[in-house]
């Protein structure tokens, strides 16, 4: 895929491009943005037009060169990424590390890099590195990167891909230009959607698109079928009464099957509270527009205040669960007892 068919990030796409047609392209890059936007797609975009050969510095996507990086098996595009990652992806099996594959990228992944480097290209003017999720490199591995962004083989290019670019060096990032990659327009991932899920409605692929955060990964990650259960989350969240504890920690129980089950329950009521907010402007376009006259009439029970309330409370609990590593039950109980308790 070359670079043009980035989609929705211009800017970043558009900086690449006045690189490539000044015929300069800095050695070192950092491609910085959330998961899913399109980095590592720009990252061999790039690529692509450094060893296109009918279109040089452009990308034609076609000929024999961009198709081998397309399929990552060009010989001057090296790929590096944590042992887990290769094994996510099928590039490796597990039987292929002797321990547990590492979530980090190890110096030994960096310095074989660098023996590669070292060497002439084979086929194109420019050898390409890209690392993928950059910032899993431990921190000896970026002490010896450092040398390399220092003093570049001739003819090198590195790209850095990290959605955490602050976990990676400041003398590391200084030594890098920038390309920023923003989360992806709701529209765009809604249309996405709709094409990859077959019989997803407006409305789920409104929903996930909008919890997708801007990212396409996430986006296509959701599970439709648990999103068709929104109506029935929102609908028993909405008929909780204030004292009735005997219903919150029911609904509690069955939003919390497992911890996915409850992050999804989660997600739905941030997406919810935010329709119920914009319930109070005449014309509002709403997530869940199957949904309007309930969103109406919850605009009318609760305050500005009190919603804002209940989104750090979801917001609070979803962190206990993601990050924490906290009890799904627990939380949700705990969350609905600040909402509803007097
Ligand atoms: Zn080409």
């Amino acid at each position: 895929m070359p670079l043009s068919a980035v989609k929705c990030q211009e800017r970043a796409v558009s900086a690449l491009e006045s690189a490539l047609a000044r015929g300069h392209v800095h050695h070192a890059w950092l491609f910085q943005g959330p998961e899913g936007v399109g980095k590592e797609l720009a990252a061999v975009g790039l690529a692509q037009a450094l060893c296109c050969t009918e279109q040089p510095n452009v990308g034609c996507g076609a000929c024999a060169s961009c198709r081998r990086v397309e399929k990552r098996n060009h010989p001057d595009v090296t790929l590096v990424m944590p042992e887990d990652e290769q094994v996510q992806r099928g590039l490796a099996g597990r039987s292929d590390f002797e321990r547990t594959p590492s979530r980090d990228i190890r110096i030994e992944q960096i310095r074989q890099l660098q023996e590669r480097l070292a060497f002439r290209a084979l086929e194109s003017k420019t050898k390409v590195a890209i690392l993928v999720a950059a910032h899993a490199m431990n921190a000896s591995a970026q002490n010896a990167l450092l040398k390399t962004l220092e003093e570049p083989p001739a003819g090198t290019v590195l790209i850095l891909v990290s959605s955490a670019p602050e976990k990676l060096l400041p003398t590391i990032r200084s030594r890098c230009s920038k390309a920023s990659f923003g989360p992806l327009p709701v529209a765009f991932l809604t249309e996405h959607i709709k094409q990859h899920k077959k019989g997803v409605d407006d409305v789920t692929a409104a929903q996930a698109a909008t919890m997708a955060g801007g990212s396409l990964s996430r986006a296509l990650d959701f599970d439709v079928d648990g999103l068709a259960e929104r109506r029935d989350i929102i609908e028993r969240f909405e008929a909780l009464a204030p004292g009735d504890a005997r219903g919150w920690l029911a609904l509690a129980e069955t939003l919390a099957e497992d911890r996915a089950s409850a992050e999804l329950a989660l997600d739905v009521l941030q997406v919810w509270l935010r329709d119920v907010g914009c319930a109070r402007v005449p014309g509002a376009a709403l997530v869940n527009a199957d949904l309007e006259p309930l969103a109406v009439s919850a605009a009318g029970r609760v305050s500005a205040a009190g919603l804002a309330r209940r989104a750090v409370l979801i917001d609070e609990a979803r962190n206990a669960i993601t990050q924490r590593n906290g009890a799904a039950r627990l939380q949700l109980e705990r969350m609905f007892i600040e909402m509803f308790a007097a």
